[in-house]
């Protein structure tokens, strides 16, 4: 497997060499009691006991491989790499059939908590440049193993959507000396009509151009960059995972299929030839989740040549999201 840069759109592309050999278990690998057919764990709370309550380890069959460095080449135009990086998987919870919307408060927090450590431990590796958190939920989102989890991925590169927010982001502050959307959190708290759920410290939205029926985007209210330092402490991660527990159930309430991923700061640590790189980032950039739901049959969502098309507006899916979740 190896990494190509399509020279038109700029992006990385995962390009496999070889036949992939589905491993099959007979049980489930991420079931307490399983844990000899995985790799040693990266992360165990609580530690030193003899139960866990989440986890996290290396993923059984990684996308990147962590040995080495990335091997930049250039062949004509083209770019390719290695893919070196990391590819890691947070169980959840010991229990096989608790999705993550219906585990307690604190345990959610403590899964937040396993996505901090993760993400300053991975970003000390200096050959990684962007680290990513997400979660996909149900086979139409492209669920793998059927236990609780995330995925959790480090990579040479900053992935091409997030690029495209950090240029834009630094456009508007270069302009206004503002945060973008710090501007667009508070149109939305002035409009409220695409609002689904805001509370004193987090907004939960649909986007005013929703690619997909009930895109939701959350985010803290306080401007702030980094995920993992606004959310260091038990108190926040404890805040935090109660809105998003909230959040999820009201999607759930429409689908039970979605990708949910985290945007955060690039790793300004990494090695890059660019000094300037990120000179404004703490201040433009600003950290948020999005969620995609997978919705079938009724409303179809797809992309033409690039240009979205979404069936539901926004304003009416936000409305169908603050009646949906919590007690229904
Ligand atoms: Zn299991
Ligand atoms: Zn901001
Ligand atoms: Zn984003």
């Amino acid at each position: 497997m190896e990494l190509r840069r399509d020279p038109i759109t700029q992006s990385w592309v995962m390009q496999e060499d070889e036949e992939v050999i589905e491993s099959q278990y007979g049980v489930c690998p991420l079931c307490p009691g399983q844990e000899s057919l995985s790799p040693q764990a990266v992360y165990v709370h609580p530690y030193g006991q003899p139960t866990w309550q989440v986890r996290v380890i290396p993923h059984l069959r990684p996308l990147y491989r962590i040995e080495g460095d990335a091997q930049r080449r250039a062949q004509g135009i083209y770019d390719r790499m290695r893919n070196v990086g990391a590819h890691e998987i947070v169980v959840e919870h010991p229990d096989h059939h608790l999705p993550l919307s219906q585990q307690s408060d604190e345990n959610i927090a403590q899964v937040i908590r396993a996505y901090v450590s993760r993400v300053v431990d991975l970003k000390k590796d200096r050959r990684f440049r962007y680290i990513t958190v997400f979660r996909n939920q149900g086979a139409t989102a492209g669920q793998d193993l059927e236990h609780p989890h995330s995925q959790i991925t480090a990579t040479p590169f900053v992935p091409r959507r997030v690029g495209y927010e950090i240029r834009s982001s630094e456009q508007h502050f270069r302009l206004k000396e503002r945060c973008l959307i710090c501007d667009v959190v508070g149109q939305e708290e002035v409009e409220q009509a695409r609002t689904v759920e805001v509370n004193e410290l987090f907004l939960a939205f649909c986007p005013f151009a929703s690619r997909v029926p009930y895109e939701t985007w959350i985010l803290p209210r306080q401007h702030h960059w980094s995920f993992e330092e606004d959310l260091s402490s038990w108190d926040r991660q404890l805040r935090f995972g109660r809105f998003l527990k909230s959040i999820l159930q009201r999607l759930e309430s429409v689908t039970p299929t979605y990708h949910l991923v985290l945007h955060t700061s690039p790793n300004v640590h990494a090695k890059s030839e660019r000094v300037d790189q990120w000179k404004s980032l703490a201040e433009d950039y600003h950290w948020h989740f999005e969620v995609l739901p997978v919705i079938p049959s009724r409303y179809k969502s797809y992309s033409l040549k690039e240009v979205y098309y979404n069936s539901l507006c926004p304003e009416v899916a936000a409305e169908a999201l603050r009646r949906g979740g919590v007690g229904t």
